[in-house]
């Protein structure tokens, strides 16, 4: 029986591209050989690794502004040091909005001075912070667009006149923005795009290649675009499963399309946790999640009622992260909507039996 997964990450996929891609490991464009077995340099690879950059700069609507979509590994974890390494001269701004964004600063602070404009760690990161100033002088400011332990996302932001980089591992595809704000996004694949073991990098060219200081070439992205994410061998069945995300994205009528739906999802589930006397919502109102909402049982001793009933009716993976406790519904493009009104129904259940 299959769950209706929230899980924070790795996540739900598509029901198709769980199939498709497990019939390209067996079998990849009835070529007789497994995705598994050939060549990145091979046509049918090539081909992949182009849909892919092609069809997340469409979905962005950065296709011929100067962009550039790489597939690269590390995780985001590793965008962390290179976004610094490749554009930190001196100085950086850094938003501090939880756990992500604070590994972030850590690793800028190897390259630089950082200077961080704002954080909401006096209330445990349960809001985003507003109305800070930004130096002009800084090499870029840095930002995570939602915080997927915590709850909270940046729905305004900010205007700047330096580089505005990114961490959008966990709502990226989930909603249009202006992206052509950014000049440099990052997002770790397995929150709302495809398997762990591949990162989409998105950044505008120009400004790359300002910093004075040598850059291995692993980190370097000027090195990934000038091998169209083939300076080594890139993680092939990560790419490939993404590929097939994008396509179901697009058919959903692209980021609007999910958009529509995640909208509706998350209605329903902070309704019920407004509505029900017996949870509270954790992330500030103004500044929800659409992609993780975080909530807490009012009285913990119903919490083992509580499991029980989810369990039952086949929910996973719904506690909260240990910094933050309680319960995380992750609700990213994939969950369908019938998974929320199932939880939910739970929710209503227990203030039956309570
Ligand atoms: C999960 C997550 C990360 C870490 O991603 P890895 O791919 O595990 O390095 C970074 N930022 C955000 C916002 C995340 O949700």
């Amino acid at each position: 029986m299959k769950k209706h997964n929230f899980s924070a990450g790795p996540c739900i996929l598509p029901q198709s591209v769980f199939k498709e891609s497990s019939e390209a490991i067996l079998n990849f464009n009835h070529s007789g050989l497994s995705i598994l077995e050939i060549s990145h340099r091979s046509k049918d690879f090539m081909a992949v690794m182009e849909e892919a950059q092609h069809l997340a700069l469409d979905l962005l609507r950065l296709e011929d502004k100067g962009y550039k979509a790489l597939f690269l590994q590390g995780g985001a974890s590793t965008q962390f040091l290179m976004a610094a390494y490749n554009l930190l001269e001196k100085k950086a701004a850094y938003l501090n909005t939880g756990t992500w964004s604070s590994k972030a600063i850590k690793e800028a602070k190897l390259f630089g001075e950082v200077e961080e404009v704002a954080s909401s760690k006096d209330k445990n990161f349960n809001y985003i912070p507003k109305n800070y100033s930004i130096p002009a002088d800084a090499d870029y400011l840095h930002c995570t667009s939602n915080n997927t332990i915590f709850g909270t996302q940046i729905k305004e932001f900010p205007t700047v006149n330096i580089p505005l980089v990114c961490d959008m591992s966990s709502d990226i595809f989930s909603r249009e923005l202006d992206f052509s704000k950014f000049d440099l996004i990052y997002a770790g694949a397995q929150k709302n795009m495809g398997p762990a073991g591949t990162t989409l990098v998105v950044v505008k060219e120009d400004i790359l290649g300002k910093v004075s200081r040598q850059i291995p070439s692993m980190l370097d992205y000027q090195v990934h675009i000038g091998k169209d994410s083939m300076f080594n061998t890139p993680p092939v069945f990560a790419v490939y499963t993404s590929m097939l995300t994008l396509r179901w994205i697009k058919q959903k009528g692209g980021i609007a399309g999910v958009q529509k739906l995640n909208e509706e999802k998350a209605a329903l589930m902070y309704g019920e946790i407004d509505r029900n006397p017996l949870f509270e919502g954790f992330a500030a109102l103004e500044d929800r999640s659409m992609m993780n909402a975080t909530f807490n049982l009012k009285d913990e001793k119903l919490k083992d009622l509580f499991e029980d009933l989810a369990k039952v009716a086949h929910i996973n993976g719904i506690n909260g992260h240990r910094s933050v406790g309680g319960y995380r519904a992750s609700m990213y493009n994939a969950l369908p909507k019938e998974s929320v009104e199932v939880l939910v129904n739970v929710m209503k259940e227990l203030e039956t039996q309570a």
